[in-house]
């Protein structure tokens, strides 16, 4: 076995042998420090909202990681907002932010959002479109996924008034491609319009300072940088119009209710605390492991299409630990379980709709086209990750690819076939919400680029019709 990544600090606490796990993006395992810090205070009762002494030590834990966490990333200790991780940040963040300036000024209806947004994002935008009287606009990204932000200034320039809020990932959770954060920052300030930027899969790979960005509101979560699952963080400005979106106790300044997950928290600042610490060593060497496999992935599969930006040319673009390939002619979850038996685990890229793949929406807002798209599988990195994961990869990829295609070539009637193979009950499929409340299944994009705003579902598309996320009843990697 070679040497681990994970020697630098935040070792991940060890486990079983996985085979070769390349998806960390979607969780990546919880460092030892974090691990111990979860263990000692699931130990301790007590209600951080209690006035006791137990409650009290409850809320110095919560206290003291809330300080750890807004150190490590930029922020003063009273813009840290604990949430159940990043779906919940984002969702208080897109809901909180549209309904507390609305409250202002009624014409503020208006979502500017990137066309590459995870779901945690755009839903809520759409379930806002279609519940409360909002537009969407999906801003439209170029063949690398970089956000068009000339579009984003025009739409600024045209709607300077009824513009609730923009948001804008740090760095996209598929091909890893990192936005012009500071200049969507520069493009929205003039017009004092609040900007969110989901930071979940920057935090630990990237420097992210939140004072620094000029940011709003960021959101961070805990189990994609050695923290526990189901604990996160929305930063937020102090005077940013942000209504609750959980009600009860008022707890986390009043717009987060709910009794805090103290171990989960104390667990989740150690493991922020050491990702942003080990952070460039980290990412230094991730990062080469990363173009090892990106140069023999196309020696191995010729015909790979290597998706986002390219850190051989271009390595300040795209993320350290983030490879995404489409293999043309293959479908993503044929190349997904073939790997998976030969024991290397990856994330495809496709989602699927009644056991029928679909391609994944931030590659058809890239302009990849559809038939590439669904053979598309993303590679990520981590701190366990090790060149004998690339060696087994390497090892098993020209068959697996080879079989898959062939199956492509094969499969005329691909639904039926998908469903029987995998089954909806127990191939993890998560199911989406019905048609008629998600507001992105009916069909509304015009391919002509006008406004469907007509349609009712308040979408208002920019000039990349293909751009319109897909409904579906499996994520798309988290
Ligand atoms: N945003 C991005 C970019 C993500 O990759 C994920 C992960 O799935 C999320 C949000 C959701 O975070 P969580 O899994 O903590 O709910």
């Amino acid at each position: 076995m070679t040497a681990s990544l994970a020697e630098s600090a935040g070792a991940p606490a060890p486990s079983p042998d996985t085979g070769a796990y390349l998806d960390h993006a979607a969780t990546t395992p919880m460092t030892s420090a974090a691990l111990a810090a979860f263990a000692e205070h699931a130990r301790h009762t007590g209600n951080a909202s209690s006035l006791h002494s137990a409650g009290r030590a409850a809320r110095r834990t919560v206290e003291e990681s809330r300080e750890v966490v807004a150190r490590s990333l930029g922020a003063r200790p009273s813009e840290v907002i604990f949430t159940a991780g990043g779906t919940e940040a984002d969702n208080l963040a897109i809901k909180g932010i549209f309904w507390g300036r609305r409250a202002q000024d009624k014409r503020r209806t208006r979502i500017l959002v990137s066309a590459v947004e995870h779901h945690a994002v755009l839903d809520p935008a759409f379930w806002l479109a279609g519940h409360a009287g909002a537009q969407v606009v999906l801003l439209p990204v170029d063949a690398e996924g970089r956000v068009d932000v000339d579009t984003l200034r025009a739409e600024l320039a045209d709607h300077p008034q009824d513009t609730a809020l923009v948001s804008v990932m740090w760095a996209n959770n598929e091909v890893g491609t990192i936005q012009p954060v500071r200049d969507v920052v520069r493009a929205a300030r003039p017009y004092g319009i609040p900007v969110h930027v989901d930071a979940v899969q920057a935090v630990g790979q990237l420097e992210v300072d939140f004072a620094a960005s000029g940011a709003d509101a960021l959101t961070v979560s805990g189990h994609k940088l050695g923290g526990p699952a189901g604990v996160g963080a929305l930063l937020a400005r102090r005077d940013l119009p942000l209504d609750a979106v959980l009600h009860g106790g008022g707890q986390e300044r009043g717009v987060r209710s709910g009794t805090l997950d103290v171990p989960a928290i104390a667990a989740f600042a150690v493991a922020v605390r050491d990702a942003v610490a080990g952070r460039a060593a980290y990412a230094a060497r991730v990062a080469a492991l990363r173009d090892g496999l990106i140069e023999r992935v196309h020696d191995a599969a010729p015909d790979a299409v290597l998706c986002g930006p390219d850190p051989r040319t271009d390595p300040e673009l795209r993320l350290p630990a983030n490879a995404h390939f489409a293999f043309p002619g293959a479908e993503g979850d044929s190349l997904l379980y073939l790997l998976d038996s030969a024991g290397v685990q990856a994330s495809t890229g496709s989602a699927c709709q009644a056991g029928i793949p679909q391609p994944s929406h931030v590659l058809l807002a890239m302009g990849v086209a559809e038939d590439a798209a669904r053979g598309a599988l993303r590679f990520s990195l981590g701190p366990t990750s090790t060149a004998d994961d690339v060696d087994r990869l390497i090892a098993a990829l020209p068959q697996v690819v080879e079989r898959a295609q062939a199956a492509g070539l094969a499969g005329t009637n691909r639904g039926a076939r998908k469903t029987a193979e995998h089954g909806p009950a127990n191939d993890g499929l998560v199911p989406r919400p019905s048609p008629s409340t998600h507001p992105s299944s009916p069909p509304a994009v015009h391919s002509d680029g006008s406004s469907s705003s007509a349609t009712g579902d308040g979408l208002v598309p920019r000039p990349s019709p293909s751009a319109r996320p897909s409904s579906s009843s499996k994520e798309h990697p988290a």
